[in-house]
């Protein structure tokens, strides 16, 4: 039982209104979605940008190193971090603008993904449903540009509002300042510019284009379509189908840890890629826009004799190689022992360095 202590007052004192409240030894375990073992020194939970700057003013926490997190589902602790851990809880959901073309949801950065999905279409509010199911916080979605079934993050974004961890300062970023990318945005830059690290993400603004126009692109969409000759599926009935197909493709993290894709799905030129099919013609791969081309990350591991082997105590799920799982009691060394192992055996064999998703700490 983690002990509560205010630095503003004494231990199990009532802390005052507004006073910091950090806690002590927190364990992590069941705050990452791979059930690792780590453990916070300390922990601060935030509920609002004024919450957020209370951490950043405060004489002792102000200067400390700062983590943050969120839901832990993509994250694969290795340690326990060095720093002081901020929990988002920022919480709330509410239309903002509504106009003939666009309806703009804002939501905290505590809330729920998924939560948020079902928000906006128990309110007529369309657009998410591709992006159902996926794990963590409305406060994360934009540090990688979550992603699914055809609609990544950054189709829906409109701006967010996050709180400077050196100065205090609220800031407003639209979607050009979070330069988004594949998986990738400005929070996960750690170089000149980038925002790794230094602001918390509070609130998160959606824009959901009207009228809403289905995204049914995607292969395994598109053969639901065929089997069950719906044509013209309503937001629920692709927000059912894409529930169906993740339930089925991927663990749920409460019976068996993972952090879903452990890998991202390499991008090569068309060249290589061609060299590639000619010794491999079955090879999974989507031609992009610029002439490169997409190649799937869970074939090549696959291809390579993954799925389904352990190193350890850690594994590679055996209904979809890319997804890397805790099979009872893994450390976060075993995780990136067995992430090696794939990443050296897919280059030996394809020449393709694997790069993995989730944060390591
Ligand atoms: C079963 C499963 C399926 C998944 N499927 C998908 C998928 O289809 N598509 C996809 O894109 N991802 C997927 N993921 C990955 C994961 O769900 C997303 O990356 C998610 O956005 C992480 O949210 P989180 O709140 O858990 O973030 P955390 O794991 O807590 O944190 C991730 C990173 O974001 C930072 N961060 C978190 N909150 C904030 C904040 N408020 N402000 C600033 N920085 C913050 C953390 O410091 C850390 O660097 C899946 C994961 C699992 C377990």
């Amino acid at each position: 039982m983690p002990a509560s202590a205010t630095p503003d007052g004494p231990v199990g004192a009532a802390p005052a209104r507004h006073a910091l409240v950090v806690e002590e030894g927190v364990s992590l375990r069941m705050l990452n979605t791979l059930g690792l073992p780590a453990q916070a020194a300390y922990l601060v939970r935030v509920d609002s940008e004024a919450a957020v700057r209370r951490v950043v003013d405060h004489p002792q926490w102000g200067m400390a190193p700062k983590m943050v997190l969120g839901g832990g589902s993509n994250l694969v602790f290795t340690r326990d971090p060095a720093a002081l851990v901020i929990k988002v809880e920022v919480m709330g959901i509410r239309v903002v603008h509504e106009g003939p073309q666009e309806v703009i949801v804002e939501a905290g950065a505590g809330v729920g993904w998924h939560e948020l999905v079902c928000w906006t279409l128990a309110h007529g509010l369309p657009g998410l449903e591709n992006m159902a199911l996926i794990p963590g916080t409305v406060g994360a979605a934009p540090v990688q540009n979550i992603g699914a079934y055809g609609v990544e993050l950054k189709d829906r974004f409109h701006s967010l509002v996050a709180v400077d961890l050196v100065t205090g300062r609220t800031v407003e970023l639209d979607a050009r300042a979070c330069v988004f990318g594949y998986r990738d945005s400005v929070f996960k830059q750690t170089g000149f510019g980038g925002l790794a690290g230094k602001s918390v993400i509070t609130r998160v603004r959606l824009r959901l284009p009207r009228p809403w126009q289905p995204i049914v692109g995607y292969l395994d969409l598109q053969r639901r379509i065929e089997d069950s000759g719906i044509t013209s599926p309503s937001p629920q009935q692709i927000f059912d189908w894409v529930c169906e197909i993740r339930r089925a493709k991927l663990p749920d993290p409460a019976v068996l840890g993972n952090a879903g894709s452990f890998f991202k799905n390499p991008v090569v030129s068309a060249e290589q890629c061609r060299d590639i099919i000619a010794r491999d013609p079955g090879i999974v791969h989507y031609p992009l826009e610029d002439g490169s081309v997409k190649l799937a990350a869970g074939w090549l591991i696959d291809a390579c004799g993954w799925k389904g082997r352990s190193v350890g105590r850690a594994g590679v799920y055996d209904k979809q190689a890319l997804v890397l799982v805790n099979r009872g009691g893994a450390t976060g060394a075993e995780v990136l022992t067995l992430a090696r192992a794939i990443q050296t055996s897919v280059y030996e064999r394809f020449g393709i360095r694997l790069e993995p998703e989730p944060i390591v700490i």
